[in-house]
């Protein structure tokens, strides 16, 4: 009677679970947002293996490994959590291209222990694959208690990740194509303006001032076409994480200078000042001296196009922890706080001047590829009237003797 009972209670979890899988198979077809999608997968992920949490970590293109969703009591504090390859459980499935059970995870050597939550107890960890790419880990842990995961609990685990990873990989293609589409808008409507001007020039009766004020625009907007082409080459290059930054001494003072010299005779032109203020000696760093450089120019350029004439643009470099900060101020007429994070995305041009100088809005985005590709960070802060500034940090990295 008793194992018949226990037969029955088996049965019953396990079309309970496949009733979950189902229901999460089914969403899959339906939907592209993968993050409420990951989010249901380590949901049912820490519930069908009677675990205190459940998280998927996916493999980024500089080779680490994020949390890209959690489940359970430090969920919110692992979003923010970066994960080493070469030392962690996770990083060990990537590399081994298969699943793990430890039951005494804090006794394990190859166990990453983030200070800030409960420590781990048991851990089940499988690989996400891709076909025969792995794109990240989902794993269950116990932090209460000790726990022997089960053979039905590895086969759910490995079902729910290649869900994931399909939900995954479907999300980043849309993204492409997304990508895609906007490339092609951003392109036609320069090559309209061109082709309306033209068709206006073969009119015979244009005065001499008409004649030229047509051909300008078509000078301005080919050249706009070939900006957004050199500009989406390089960022289509540097999103596929294929492009190497150099590692070379970078002295940021100097590198400073330098971007300082190109833009001056566009400042004094435009009646605009410019200011240097670095007030301590900054310490060497490494980096890609030519990336940086184009970061420089991009700040300073948007500076100057951005603000009036009379403004001044001021430049400052510090030391702060174990990072230099460059900021790029601008007295100009600011951004609404609402438009900040925008910014940093693809496209985005505010109303207000972009019709009058030119831009992709692309330089921002290139620019924070650049940065995080050196472990840094950009961001901007801006007061609406006052002017805004924008930030980027280098960590300080001594080179080698
Ligand atoms: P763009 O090629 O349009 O200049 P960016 O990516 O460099 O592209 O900048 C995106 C948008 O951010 C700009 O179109 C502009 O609206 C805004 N912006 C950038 N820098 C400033 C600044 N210093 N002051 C005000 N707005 C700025």
């Amino acid at each position: 009677m008793k194992t018949k009972e226990k037969s029955r209670e088996s049965l019953e979890r396990s079309i309970a679970s496949l009733e979950q899988l189902i229901s999460i198979s089914r969403r899959l077809n339906s939907t592209l947002e993968m993050r409420p999608l990951l989010q249901q997968i380590v949901e049912s992920a820490r519930e069908l293996t009677n675990a205190d949490g459940a998280s998927i970590l996916l493999l980024e293109s500089d080779n680490t490994l994020r949390f890209a969703a959690a489940s359970g009591p430090d969920a919110q504090l692992l979003e923010i959590t970066e994960v080493p390859m070469d030392s962690s459980l996770a990083g060990w499935v990537v590399r081994n291209r298969e699943m793990i059970i430890v039951e005494d995870v804090l006794s394990d050597p190859r166990h990453y222990a983030i200070q800030t939550i409960d420590p781990t107890q048991s851990l089940l960890a499988v690989p996400m694959f891709f076909g025969e790419q792995i794109i990240g880990v989902l794993e269950s842990v116990t932090t209460k208690t000790r726990h022997s995961f089960t053979r039905e609990d590895i086969e759910t685990l490995e079902t729910l990740a290649s869900i994931a990873a399909v939900a995954v990989q479907n999300a980043r293609l849309f993204e492409q194509s997304d990508w895609v589409a906007e490339v092609v808008h951003e392109i036609r409507t320069p090559l309209t303006a061109i082709l309306s001007y033209a068709d206006l020039l073969q009119c015979s009766d244009l005065d001499e001032t008409t004649r030229l004020q047509f051909l300008a625009i078509i000078q301005q907007e080919t050249q706009r076409v070939n900006n957004l082409a050199t500009q989406f080459l390089d960022l289509a290059r540097l999103e596929s994480g294929r492009v190497r930054m150099a590692k070379v001494p970078l002295n940021v003072a100097d590198m400073i200078a330098r971007a300082a010299n190109i833009i001056r005779p566009t400042l004094q032109d435009s009646g605009q000042h410019l200011e240097i203020r670095i007030l301590t000696e900054l310490p060497q760093t490494l980096g890609d001296d030519q990336r940086i450089h184009q970061v420089l120019l991009n700040l300073l350029s948007n500076a100057a196009k951005y603000s009036d004439p009379g403004d001044t643009i001021t430049i400052t470099a510090r030391v702060e922890g174990q990072s230099i900060i460059v900021a790029v101020s601008d007295t100009g007429p600011g951004i609404p706080p609402e438009q900040l994070p925008r910014l940093f995305h693809k496209f985005s041009r505010l109303p207000g001047k972009e019709r009058k100088v030119g831009g992709t809005g692309l330089g921002l985005v290139i620019a924070r590829q650049i940065i995080e590709a050196h472990k840094g960070q950009i961001w901007a802060e801006s007061e609406v009237g006052k002017g805004s500034t924008f930030y980027f940090t280098l960590p300080i990295v001594a080179p080698a003797m």
